[in-house]
């Protein structure tokens, strides 16, 4: 005799069902035309001298890996044991959303899609201050960690549209850093699109230690087809553009790859791109299907096969 956990979830597809406890994670996988038969076994007191030969099994995978379990107190005592297992946690990576506009329109941007059309928020330098002091007050908060790698990460939009605030930011975290208010092993990140690059940019970039991620979806015009100008003209040669003055500055950049579908037709282009180029780190985004924008079938299939 037992009681279903408080933990317990259920989920079907293709005819089958899986139950697991969100505490075990062990799913248990039986056919849906059982799952009638088993609701009611559930609902009722749980008595195993009345269970019917096909659900038997089932019943005692479900008492092993705890969807059945003794009583409510024992979940109660588990969740309990969990949570003081648990160290507390502690931040190590803060997003200062420079902007949310940007002067590209990606047929595939979330943030464009999701963003008030009639409200910009800009960060102002007194939030970017408060929201600098807030982080180091947070990870002072546990001197344990204190000295373990941070991360600062500019991000927008396109955080170069507001390109004082960032350099603002930058110079009071290498001021904080300098002050042991941060640790040693801080780190600033910019994801950017490139397009506002200039070489005097580029150099006050590398200067500061800012490492640059400039967002690309290929090597060729045809695979950033998806990055345009609000006005649809597209936006490759502005990027690539802005990735020569940081070669010509010598300021070191990675590439965040978005896997557009046609990025993923001239993937021996991007090796190529990236090796003529010496591109020391790259990363790779793939594409999220949503009500507003489709990728077609096979699409993940391709990225496997990258
Ligand atoms: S550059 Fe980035 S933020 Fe701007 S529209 Fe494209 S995906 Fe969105």
């Amino acid at each position: 005799m037992g009681c279903l956990s408080k933990f317990a979830h259920k989920s079907e597809k293709n005819g089958y069902v899986a139950r697991f406890n969100s505490l075990k994670n062990i799913p248990v996988y039986y056919k849906s035309n059982l799952d009638s038969k088993i609701d009611s076994y559930l609902v009722s007191v749980c008595l195993a001298e009345n269970l019917d030969d096909d659900i038997k099994p089932i019943i005692e995978l479900f008492e092993k890996n705890k969807i059945i379990v003794d009583s409510p107190e024992y979940d109660e005592m588990v969740f309990e044991a969990i949570q003081q297992s648990i160290d507390d946690p502690y931040i190590s990576i803060m997003y200062l959303i420079l902007t949310e506009k940007c002067n590209f329109n990606c047929s595939y941007c979330f943030i464009e899609r999701n963003m008030d059309q009639n409200k910009t928020n800009v960060l102002t330098e007194t939030t970017a201050k408060q929201a600098i002091d807030f982080f180091v007050k947070q990870i002072n908060k546990n001197k344990d960690h204190f000295e373990d790698e941070k991360t600062i990460i500019f991000y927008g939009g396109e955080p170069l549209l507001n390109y004082n605030v960032l350099i603002y930011a930058a110079n009071i975290i290498k001021k904080y850093i300098f002050e042991g208010k941060l640790p040693q092993k801080t780190t600033m990140d910019l994801i950017t699109n490139g397009s506002f690059i200039t070489e005097e940019k580029a150099s006050e970039l590398r200067d500061l230690g800012i490492q640059i991620s400039i967002s690309l979806d290929g090597a060729t015009k045809k695979a950033n087809s998806c990055r345009v100008f609000h006005d649809g003209t597209l936006a490759y040669d502005s990027i690539i553009k802005g990735m020569r003055c940081l070669q010509k500055t010598k300021t070191p950049f990675g590439l965040s790859i978005t896997l557009s579908e046609h990025a993923l037709e001239e993937k021996d282009k991007i090796y190529s791109f990236i090796e003529e180029n010496e591109i020391p780190a790259i990363g790779y985004n793939i594409l999220n299907t949503d009500k507003n924008f489709k990728v077609k079938d096979g699409y993940l299939m391709k990225q496997v096969n990258l």
